[in-house]
């Protein structure tokens, strides 16, 4: 018997928040052998391919139709007391279609947006946000400033592709042509290799980002502390851009940030908006996360902690996260992967009677009542997702013949739908 071989190219890879679209798999038997190029993130993120079938009641096996109904009547029945949790994973489509059954729940939604990232994000609805596409930064960046990150480890080709190594429509030399500051934070440090290395005690950060805006708008300021003196220099070499990005980490790590960071970020880059041209690229981690941030953007106004049981949306981010399904909240539905969920959100969630419809829902670190395994986005589904300068691209999935999240979600609200018609006639 031979083995079946294919190549699919190029398909959408959503191992970070790159999404690069250029990569290419080898299929033999039904598995994936092989990711090119060459990116160790990606490795793991598409792994062989392979994920568990499973519907489970309560852990035992089950039939899908008697799942559904199961589900259907946990939520109905505890309709305007759900939280509804768009975990990783998921295509754009099956995002939407879980928020419409929010919509029909009068539940709470919320996401897989991390706490920096919320931060980043509740800083710029209070100051505006200068952003830009990967595309932009490729084609104009002639100044890049890595705050306490190095992209290459979590962000594998992020500087290869955007950032520093590609020739630009208005950097022909490419690295050549780009120079690089090197902000370190404490242990966070930034890339190897720049022409200007700054390095700040965690304590001075915000003292630094201060000088800097206050160097770029002009200000007059005192003899600086020698901590602060580099922060100057590199505000100096800003100024110096036709077009300077700023790149800081927008996700939990190892290191947590400095809670003003992201804002004072935000207003550097807004000062260097006058007598330059700015941007700041966010890097966020990928399985569509930032899509769930644009479908409840597009549909209520608001990217997290929205709260339909006023019959409307209305935006509550004090309020977020899953440690919110302790107070109030009686079901609940997670809508994607929940591998990254922490311990004390399994906790939570091993207390309420929760659904969980996504990749690996089966294997869930708490007994769900319902479980509904589906395919990966990206690996066995195809629709939408956001890269993580929210630009939407098409998901080109090598493998087929799995559930399908966006089918199941959309299977379940039928239900829901008619099971509160009946309540209501
Ligand atoms: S950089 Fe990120 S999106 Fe690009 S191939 Fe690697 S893991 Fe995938």
């Amino acid at each position: 018997m031979t083995a079946s071989r294919a190549k699919v190219e190029p398909v959408t890879c959503l191992g970070c928040g790159c999404v690069c679209d250029d990569v290419n798999v080898q299929v033999s038997d039904g598995r994936i052998v092989a990711v090119t190029p060459e990116c160790p993130v990606a490795r793991t993120w598409f792994g062989d391919g392979s994920v568990p079938e499973r519907v489970l009641r309560d852990g035992a096996a089950a039939e899908l139709s008697d799942a559904l109904t199961e589900a259907a009547a946990l939520l109905t029945h505890s309709a305007g007391r759900v939280l509804v949790y768009l975990a990783p994973e998921l295509s754009t489509q099956a995002q939407r279609t879980a928020l419409a059954l929010a919509d029909l729940l009068r539940a709470r939604v919320d996401s897989a947006t991390s706490e920096p990232a919320a931060a980043g994000l509740l800083a710029a609805q209070r100051r505006g946000r200068a952003t830009a596409t990967l595309g932009e930064i490729r084609n104009r960046a002639d100044v890049l400033l890595f705050w306490g990150v190095d992209p290459t480890t979590r962000y594998p080709r992020y500087l290869s592709r955007y950032a520093l190594d590609p020739e630009g429509s208005h950097v022909p030399g490419g690295r050549r042509g780009r120079k690089v500051i090197s902000v370190h934070v404490g242990e966070a440090r930034g890339p190897a290799g720049a022409e200007l290395e700054v390095t700040l005690d965690p304590a001075d950060e915000i003292g630094a980002l201060s000088v800097m805006r206050a160097t770029v708008l002009g200000n007059a300021l005192d003899p600086l502390p020698p901590a602060l003196q580099g922060a100057a220099r590199a505000a100096g070499e800003l100024l110096s851009a036709r077009y300077a990005v700023l790149v800081h980490e927008a996700e939990p790590s190892r290191l947590t940030p400095d809670p003003f960071r992201a804002e004072g970020l935000i207003a550097l880059v807004q000062a260097l908006n006058g007598p330059t041209r700015a941007a700041l690229s966010s890097l966020r981690a990928g399985g569509n996360r930032s899509g769930a941030e644009s479908v409840l953007t597009w549909q209520t106004g608001y990217p997290l902690a929205v709260d339909f049981a006023a019959g409307f949306p209305r935006y509550t981010p004090s309020t977020r996260g899953l440690a919110s399904a302790g107070a109030g909240v009686t079901a609940v539905l997670i809508a994607g992967n929940t591998a990254g969920l922490g311990a004390d959100a399994s906790a939570t969630l091993g207390r309420v009677p929760t659904v969980v419809i996504g990749p690996r829902a089966s294997e869930a670190p708490f007994t769900a009542r319902v479980a509904i395994d589906t395919g990966v986005a990206g690996i066995h589904e195809a629709g939408i997702a956001y890269r993580m300068d929210e630009m939407p691209l098409p998901l080109r999935p090598p493998l087929s013949g799995r559930r399908s999240a966006a089918g199941t979600l959309e299977a379940l609200l039928t239900v829901v739908h008619q099971r509160l018609r009946e309540r209501s006639t």
